[in-house]
């Protein structure tokens, strides 16, 4: 595993295990079988709801001596309706309380609507504390990042993550981030397969030069840029194949012809359009359904 270090000095494992849309029937085994493989971070988020599930699994993996609690690297996020300084502090607490944690080594503002000011001075509040190692934001993109690493806040955030692929690169935003010195960490790295990501000719054909899947180039281009990745199966023979990425370089060639698959858009939704507006209400809608 390769490790990047954070604008605090931690550490944070390059590769992560992302149980977005696993349910909670599979997130607990999902989860054990990621740690089995060698995933030593897991991302969740209190929107995904399965917090519970995820925190079993880990429990039970320290118990059966799989794995020790400070080699593990735990992330969770907090939705927008938690949001301002009380609930978003005490939604932290509930997420530990889940999670079966007495810290987190990393937390994350999920998106950058509602109060993310007074949410963001609870995550301070929380580090000081001891609660979690380290701080983030999702979903900011550059001029949302900008703002939160301009004003009132006393920690510059260690993480941003956002959506990043071969066919949305992010160029630009990762600029920005590097400009703050705040790591990336890409969620869908595979588009979830949209587009037909796994079977990109390009990306194929250079997988093949090494006698890896595209899965696995994404991956490993991903990292080669300094930039966390987050991969997400139910598989077992999935979760094995996305982890064996160490062992090989990209060349200059093979970066070239990726960089040149760069559609500079977003795979889910054109930003401030009204089609982004509506999914996300009704995500939002959704997740207060639950
Ligand atoms: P993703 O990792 O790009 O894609 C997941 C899809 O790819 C699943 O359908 C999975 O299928 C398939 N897959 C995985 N490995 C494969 C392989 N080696 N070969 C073929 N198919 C493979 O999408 P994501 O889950 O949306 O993103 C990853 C993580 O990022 C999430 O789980 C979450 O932790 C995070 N995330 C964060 C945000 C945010 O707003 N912050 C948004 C989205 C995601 P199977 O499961 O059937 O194997």
């Amino acid at each position: 595993m390769e490790y990047l270090t954070l604008n605090n000095g931690k550490k944070i494992p390059m590769l992560g295990f992302g149980v977005y849309q696993v349910s909670k029937e599979e997130a607990k085994r999902c989860v054990k079988d990621a740690i089995k493989v060698g995933y030593r971070h897991i991302d969740t988020a209190q929107s995904y709801f399965n917090e519970e599930e995820v925190g079993e699994a880990i429990l039970e993996c320290i118990n059966e001596g799989i794995v020790k609690r400070e080699d593990l690297f735990i992330t969770t996020k907090v939705w927008i309706d938690n949001y301002g300084y009380d609930k978003c502090y005490n939604s932290v607490k509930k997420s530990l309380e889940k999670l079966k944690l007495d810290y987190l080594d990393l937390i994350l503002l999920h998106q950058p609507f509602s109060d993310y000011y007074g949410a963001y001075k609870a995550l301070e509040k929380l580090y000081e504390e001891g609660y979690v190692k380290s701080i983030g934001v999702s979903n900011f993109y550059p001029s949302r990042l900008a703002d939160i690493c301009s004003f009132e806040r006393k920690i510059i955030p260690q993480v941003n993550q956002i959506e990043i692929n071969p066919l949305n690169q992010q160029k630009y935003a990762k600029e920005i981030n590097d400009r703050f010195n705040v790591a990336l960490e890409a969620w869908a790295p595979f588009g979830e397969g949209r587009e037909n990501m796994f079977s990109n000719p390009t990306l194929k054909e250079i997988g093949d030069k090494y006698n890896k899947s595209v899965a696995q180039v994404i991956l490993r281009w991903l990292t080669m840029r300094g930039i966390v990745a987050l991969a997400k199966t139910t598989h077992i023979e999935r979760m094995k194949e996305n982890f064996d990425i160490f062992d090989f370089t990209l060349d200059n060639e093979d970066l070239k012809k990726i960089e040149e698959l760069d559609k500079f858009e977003s795979l889910f939704f054109k930003h401030d359009s009204v089609e982004a507006v509506d999914l996300f209400m009704n995500f939002v809608y959704q997740r207060r359904g639950k």
